[in-house]
């Protein structure tokens, strides 16, 4: 759960937001850009609420922004989306949360790679059923791998109803390969699970990898739902724009919860969004460069502090320094204490785990810090690890 004590509190990255502005520290902590938006999505949301799309949207969505996610997932991954599948959420949080209530029975299982976004253990409370994690662990090289033999363990064990991937993964940036993802597939099989799957960050690839989606790389891919969101490579985290992908059956099903947690949202954006996803903006790729050049300034400055293993980003918008050559405070302690004589707050990587958790343990005295944020604030954060340095 969400709190170290395990209780669920308010979640780390609200925690983090109000402790930095608190403490005056510079924020790497919580994955918000500090930077805006394209001009024309604005101009093209904006144009949606003077020709009247204010009021409930249908309650899968405009079909504007249906048929924009099926083209756009068609022609970016070669995936086989036709409208029908879509289902607009309040954001990726929302899909995910509406996925797990319809497709986890209560008492059922769910196996999920550690660390994990936190809302995860939440909407699987909520469901009823118990989170079973496997981790994904540092390989001392500034890369990461999952723990394949605990993943064919706690499947086998467990035999749960889901198996949850989330590629490119946070906070590690680790992408799952198509092999990868076959593997997952057959385990999934092999228990008739269903694959869900978090692609926040599927347009954020630094690297030459590529995203392959779970729904191309698994055979059988009626068993994959697909959830992903506009807010990470758009810049507009605020708005809630995120869709979930599906057989229209379990398209529907989800649907059916969905209509009863927000009914619908975000009517406008919806149209602007679907504007995006559909025109040749150049935008993400823009988004991409940008980030990629905030991470060249972020990375090296946090690698001259001595003895720091520092991650090499391959998507996504953090990267992870393990601390844990260089102090015996484990990372909720050392969070604090850089916040406070050094103006430095991440996010202690132990909150993204289970208490006791191999991963919990491997990543004790590791923070998580997010080069998302404006020019001004990672360059200051980077000024702050060469003066730690
Ligand atoms: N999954 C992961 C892995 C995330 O990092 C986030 C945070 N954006 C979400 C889901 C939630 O996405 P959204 O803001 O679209 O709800
Ligand atoms: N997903 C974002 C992150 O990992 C935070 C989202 C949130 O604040 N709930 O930083």
């Amino acid at each position: 759960l969400t709190n170290p004590d395990g209780s669920i509190g308010e979640t780390i990255y609200g925690q983090m937001t109000k402790f930095a502005a608190e403490v005056g520290a510079v924020n790497l902590g919580q994955g918000a850009p500090g930077t805006e938006p394209p001009e024309e999505l604005i101009e093209a949301t904006a144009a949606a609420m003077r020709a009247g799309f204010n009021q409930y949207a249908p309650g899968q969505g405009f079909p504007q922004l249906l048929e924009a996610v099926a083209a756009q997932r068609s022609r970016d991954f070669g995936q086989n989306v036709s409208p029908d599948k879509v289902l607009y959420t309040a954001g990726a949080t929302e899909g995910l949360t509406a996925a797990i209530l319809a497709l986890l029975p209560r008492g059922g299982s769910l196996v999920a790679f550690e660390p994990f976004y936190d809302s995860y253990p939440a909407a699987i409370a909520a469901a009823g059923g118990t989170l079973h994690t496997v981790p994904i662990l540092p390989d001392g090289h500034g890369d990461f791998g999952p723990d394949w033999e605990a993943f064919d363990r706690v499947v086998a064990e467990v035999e749960p109803q889901i198996i949850l991937v989330n590629t490119p993964h946070n906070p590690t940036g680790f992408i799952f390969t198509a092999d990868d993802l076959a593997r997952i597939g057959r385990a999934a099989a092999s228990v008739d699970a269903w694959v869900l799957s978090d692609e926040v960050y599927e347009q954020l690839v630094l690297t030459e990898q590529g995203h392959v989606p779970p729904a191309v790389a698994i055979e059988d891919s009626a068993r994959v739902v697909t959830v992903s969101s506009a807010g990470k490579s758009w810049n507009t985290t605020g708005w809630k724009i995120g869709w979930v992908i599906a057989s229209p059956e379990v398209r529907q099903a989800v649907q059916t919860v969905k209509q009863f947690l927000s009914f619908t949202a975000g009517g406008p954006m919806q149209i602007g969004m679907a504007d995006m996803l559909s025109g040749d903006s150049q935008f993400v790729a823009e988004n991409r460069a940008s980030l990629q050049a905030r991470a060249d300034v972020l990375v090296p400055a946090c690698r001259t502090v001595p003895g720091a293993e520092v991650s090499t980003p391959r998507a996504g918008y953090f990267t992870v320094v393990d601390f844990s050559a260089v102090t015996d405070l484990d990372a909720f302690e050392l969070n604090e204490r850089l916040a406070r004589e050094f103006s430095l707050v991440g996010i202690p990587v132990p909150a993204l785990c289970r208490p006791g958790s191999p991963a919990y343990e491997a990543y004790r005295s590791s923070i998580r810090y997010s080069f998302c944020k404006s020019v001004a604030d990672v360059d200051k954060g980077a000024q702050l690890f060469i003066a730690l340095g």
